[in-house]
């Protein structure tokens, strides 16, 4: 990133100081670049909202963050038939959100180079020429600014094959938990309603202290009135009505985008879950934030323009969209599949599915654990669509 102007406010500004903008920013402030960042965010304080889960060896360079870890977890459907899983070596590791973000503001602060705007919201962006080096135009509820290059991490209406949809507590109880404190509940209680696939999933965090949350697929968001109704009546039948609750979190994922990614304006990134970040069959988000924060960060102090999330290689895209059309297409057996996979398919295998690093013989372990007409029916439907497609063409 070598060449830019002393007509610009920044070389570089951050839109949205959340997981991927903070990362991003964090990991500049530990380099030795110094470059002008300036971060605009519209929050003025931030609270406990979420908590990332990953599987990772026990040691890695966020391991100082990790509040809990658990070295099981489990697969069941509403009928009790359940799966419990362990990997030599693995855990499943809990990062609060509030200790994530407390961490990455004060590496920022130590930064002279880095400014946060908080408390400002990002409105426009208007590219200043055509011209390789032209500069972008970043309005703000507050004044403008003029930079080099943008990451735009805003959320943003993303349509979707599907929706994760979710609402959780994190809740302490008198009385020792119903369930297992040792495991984690990662599909629990799997069934099928007229609303979709909907599941539980169990972080215990001591025998009286748990997050839990009602999770939906379904092709529609779900109103997060329904899902905390919802969420309300599993604890209820769980025995857990009167627990204390801690803190909330919850949100709509978008599974599988219907179209590709709108096309970023010169000078532009988009990143985060706006730019890609969420693995189309799973949700899971956090580690390939980090993974593009540690690539974008060492890009720039190379002194090259940033880059965004790496393209989903065919294959995993492939797989991901067979399976998404699959539990699209018959909510009623979605249960069946994962019960199928968590059977069929050594965890592992299964880990690796879900963390992006699947070898062959995992992609075949799935599609022998699968039933085989749903997912074929799924395979002819999109060799169609694209045969279609190309004769458009
Ligand atoms: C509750 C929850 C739990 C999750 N749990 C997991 C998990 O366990 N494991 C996992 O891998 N993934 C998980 N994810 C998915 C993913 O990792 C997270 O969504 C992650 O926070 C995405 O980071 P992001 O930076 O794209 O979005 P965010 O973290 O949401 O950041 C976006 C930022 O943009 C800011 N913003 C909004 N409007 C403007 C504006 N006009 N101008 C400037 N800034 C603006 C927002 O205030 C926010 O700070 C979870 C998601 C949620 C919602």
């Amino acid at each position: 990133m070598t060449g830019f102007s002393a007509a610009t406010d920044a070389d570089l500004v951050i839109l949205g100081a959340g997981c991927a903008g903070l990362s991003l920013a964090a990991r500049l402030a530990r380099s030795k670049t110094r470059l002008r960042v300036e971060i605009v965010e519209p929050r003025t304080h931030y609270q406990d909202d979420r908590s990332w889960c990953f599987w990772r060896p026990e040691r890695h360079d966020l391991a100082d963050l990790v509040s809990h870890s658990w070295d099981s977890w489990r697969f069941s459907d509403a009928s009790g038939q359940a799966f419990s899983h362990r990997v030599a070596g693995l855990r499943y590791q809990y990062v609060r959100g509030i200790d994530f973000y407390e961490r990455a503001l004060q590496r920022i602060e130590s930064a002279s180079n880095i400014h946060t705007r908080i408390g400002v919201h990002a409105t426009e962006l208007e590219p200043l020429g055509d011209g390789p080096d032209a500069l972008v135009r970043v309005e703000t509820d507050r004044g403008s600014i003029r930079t080099r290059y943008v990451i735009d991490t805003r959320p943003r209406p993303m349509p979707a094959v599907l929706y994760q949809s979710f609402s959780g507590v994190e809740i302490e109880s008198e009385h020792p938990l119903p369930f297992d404190a040792n495991e984690v509940g990662l599909m629990d209680s799997m069934a099928t309603d007229a609303g979709g696939m909907h599941f539980r999933y169990t972080l215990p965090l001591s025998r009286t202290r748990a997050v839990i949350e009602w999770t939906r697929f379904s092709t529609t968001p779900v109103p997060g009135a329904t899902l905390a109704a919802e969420l309300d009546a599993e604890l209820a039948m769980l025995g857990l009505a009167s627990a204390r609750v801690i803190r909330r979190e919850g949100g709509i994922l978008p599974m599988g985008m219907l179209g590709a990614l709108p096309e970023a304006p010169h000078g532009v990134v988009f990143a985060g879950n706006s730019g890609g970040a969420l693995r189309a069959a799973s949700g899971y988000g956090f580690l390939r934030i980090q993974n593009w924060a540690r690539a974008c960060a060492a890009a720039v102090e190379r002194g090259g323009p940033p880059i965004g999330h790496p393209g989903e290689p065919w294959l995993r895209r492939s797989m991901d969209g067979i399976f998404l059309k699959a539990v699209r297409a018959d909510p009623e057996r979605v249960p069946e599949y994962f019960l199928a996979l968590a059977r069929g398919v050594p965890p592992a295998g299964l880990v690796r599915f879900l963390s992006d690093s699947a070898r062959l013989t995992d992609y075949g372990h799935l599609i022998a654990s699968l039933p085989k007409v749903p997912f074929l029916k799924q395979l002819v439907t999109r060799r169609l669509t694209a045969a279609r497609d190309m004769v458009r063409a």
